[in-house]
């Protein structure tokens, strides 16, 4: 075994592939960009070597420096986790070339299985079933459409060289064709250097089902299939082993097509075998059809880990370090079923786009496994993955572990950026997927209630005032028990704006009235029981769903701040009296205008002395919160 790796990449697969190292009694070395220099990979290793700033060209995609690296802290293998340098073959040669061992296939099997088109015209070879399709040499566009009238529609306009569901596109009908290729073939020449394509059936009730399989170069075996067919824009969201409806005879057929495949390549490490499926009448050994292989280790590996039991990072280890497979065919089996989750740093209402943030609190429960490689105090920056952590859970039977599922979402507690956690909590709970139901559409038909921006109740709101009014768990402080405490706060969400008034009662006890409803907070063997916390002039409430809100203070917003010149109203509500004209003068503190809002009447008061201006009011009207009311100016 070797007694020191680098692992060349970041976030929770660098802190994933360190945990296994360290199991094993295998040093670890982390490399980082400068937007990583605090990450929680570079914490974890037992060393740590600086490639260059956070662009991944000058940093993650620096084979050189990595390799570098390796050979400056006697560093024996390199792991290449996902992504990044893991499934590039000159990466691989150099890294071999410089006496080094890459965790992963030799650089020929990737390179066969690195083109969709080459890949998919090996595995006819093989044996192994293929969507159906054109997957030959000849770009031409009007030859290319002839040969989607030949497959007929719906087909699939595919780069070879694409990943991550990038330059792909369904086409539904032949007039749409070669709008959709050209966009197709521009998206993989920005995104791949390649710009030539494939054109395939697009199979109808498509699921993803994928084969994990491990070879030692010689052998193979397979660690059974995933069902991702949960997916945005062609990304996995939840992935599950087994596969929902799966039998026998269907597994033991895609299990075969798999193994034959890697063995096709000579294939050594961890692999996967993507198949896409005809969904539309049950599995059947005949439905199912080779799309591409991942030659490396893939996000949703967890699952399995899960119900095999297998540790695949420790296998990589031992496959790399020359020992034979670590398990035969026969002694692997499968043991209940698993889910996991990608928490993302994402806008789901605005259509899934990336964001960035700083993580101000982050917390998950302690039952579910947990991959990240963030934690409190990190920001999401815009320079990689805005995945925050992965949610695995196990148990007996799928039922049951949809319930775990559900149940470590729920209690998974994340603010600072926005996430797809309201999401992924609406999606455990979706009718067809609770029934096993899936295909690669059923996010996108049920895209309103899933993706709908969900409004907080009154009970969110109250306990978002009560946490951004300070109550902590200590008694109220500051209040006089004779006379109720009152105060407002103003939340805003983007542009929803409420505002909250709070009548303290008693040191344990207080009303929160959010317009016509009326929360009673009570303080309970020393907690308030708010589920919420206050992060940089913002708060978070962990309810239903997690809700952000800027906190405005309403009577800052007035103007009676002192020496203010305007006085805005702090809340939405009718003008019961105007006690000022143009021309007078006043002093700090006279009554300016009384509101009532909320069954309350208020009264803003001159911020300080001068002459009235401006008026904008009159008795009865409505206002918004943050009209302009009265406006002062200095006495001439
Ligand atoms: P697949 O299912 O084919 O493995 P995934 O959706 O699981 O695809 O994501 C793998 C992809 O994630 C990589 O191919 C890459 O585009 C992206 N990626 C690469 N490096 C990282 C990283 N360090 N952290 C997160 N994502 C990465
Ligand atoms: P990538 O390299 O981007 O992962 P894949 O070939 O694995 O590309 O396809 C990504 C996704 O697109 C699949 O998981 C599946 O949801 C969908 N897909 C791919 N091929 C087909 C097809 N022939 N019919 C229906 N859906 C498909
Ligand atoms: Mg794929």
């Amino acid at each position: 075994m070797f007694s020191k790796i680098l692992i060349a990449n970041r976030g929770e697969i660098a802190c994933r592939v360190i945990q296994t190292a360290r199991a094993m009694g295998v040093r670890t070395v982390a490399v980082y960009s400068d937007a990583d220099a605090q990450a929680l990979h570079v914490a974890m290793a037992d060393e740590a070597v600086r490639l260059g700033p956070a662009p991944v060209a000058d940093s993650y995609l620096r084979g050189d420096l990595i390799i570098q690296a390796a050979l400056d802290t006697g560093a024996q293998a390199i792991h290449p986790g996902y992504g990044f340098l893991s499934e590039n073959p000159d990466f691989v040669a150099d890294v071999e070339e410089a006496g080094l061992t890459f965790i992963g296939p030799s650089a020929d099997a990737i390179r066969a299985m690195g083109l969709k088109d080459a890949a998919k015209a090996l595995m006819e070879k093989a044996g192994v079933p293929v969507v159906p399709g054109y997957h030959g040499a000849n770009q031409d566009a009007a030859f290319l459409a002839g040969k989607a009238d030949e497959i007929g529609y719906p087909v699939l306009i595919k780069a070879v060289a694409g990943g991550g569901g990038k330059g792909m596109r369904l086409v539904e009908r032949a007039p749409d064709f070669l709008e959709n290729l050209a966009s197709a073939q521009a998206e993989a020449r920005t995104a791949f250097g390649n710009a030539d394509v494939l054109i395939e059936k697009y199979v109808q009730s498509p699921r993803h089902i994928e084969v994990q399989v491990f070879g030692d170069g010689k052998d193979a075996v397979h660690l059974f299939e995933r069902d991702c067919s949960l997916q945005r824009r062609h990304q996995k969201v939840i992935e599950e082993a087994p596969a929902p409806g799966m039998t026998d005879d269907v597994r033991k057929a895609m299990g075969d097509a798999a193994v034959t495949a890697a063995k096709a390549i000579g294939y050594a490490g961890a692999g996967t075998i993507e198949f896409i499926v005809d969904g539309s009448d049950g599995l059947r050994a005949d439905g199912f059809w080779f799309m591409e292989m991942n030659t490396r280790l893939q996000v949703e590996h967890p699952v399995t880990e899960a119900i095999t039991g297998v540790d695949l990072v420790e296998w990589q280890l031992r496959v790399a370090a020359g020992e034979p497979l670590p398990a035969r065919q026969e002694d692997l089996a499968i043991n209940g079923h698993a889910f996991e989750a990608r928490l993302y740093a994402e806008d789901v209402p605005a259509g899934f786009l990336p964001a960035t943030g700083m993580i101000d609190h982050l917390s998950f429960p302690p039952d579910a496994r947990i991959d990240s490689g963030v934690s409190a105090g990190d920001e999401i920056s815009p320079w990689y993955d805005p995945m925050i952590a992965k949610v695995t859970v196990h148990g007996p039977d799928r039922a049951r572990a949809l319930q775990s599922l559900s149940a470590a979402l729920d209690a998974t507690q994340v603010a600072g950026t926005v996430t797809n956690l309201g999401f992924l909590r609406r999606l455990a709970r979706a009718a067809d997927f609770v029934s096993g139901d899936v295909d690669t559409g059923l996010i996108a038909r049920h895209s309103e209630t899933l993706c709908a921006k969900p409004s907080p109740t009154p009970h969110d709101l109250a306990v978002a005032a009560a946490t951004a009014a300070q109550f902590g768990d200590e008694p109220l402080t500051g209040f006089t028990l004779w006379q109720p405490l009152q105060r407002w706060i103003a939340l805003r969400d983007g542009d929803d704006e409420t505002v909250a008034f709070l009548t303290v009662q008693s040191a344990t006890d207080c009303v929160v009235q959010i317009e016509d409803a009326a929360v009673r907070l009570h303080r309970r063997a020393g907690h308030w029981g708010l589920h919420a916390i206050l992060h940089g002039g913002h708060v978070t409430v962990f309810g239903s769903e997690n809700f952000t809100f800027e906190i405005v203070d309403p009577l800052a917003r007035a103007g009676t701040a002192m020496g203010g010149d305007t006085v805005l109203a702090p809340m939405p509500g009718l003008v019961r009296a105007v006690a000022i004209a143009v021309g007078q003068t006043v002093a700090e503190g006279d009554r300016l205008v009384v509101l009532e809002a909320m069954k309350m009447e208020h009264v803003l008061r001159a911020p300080r002395a001068g002459v009235i201006a401006d008026v904008t009011v009159a008795t009865g009207d409505q206002v918004t919160a943050g009209a302009l009311m009265v406006r002062l100016e200095d006495e001439t």
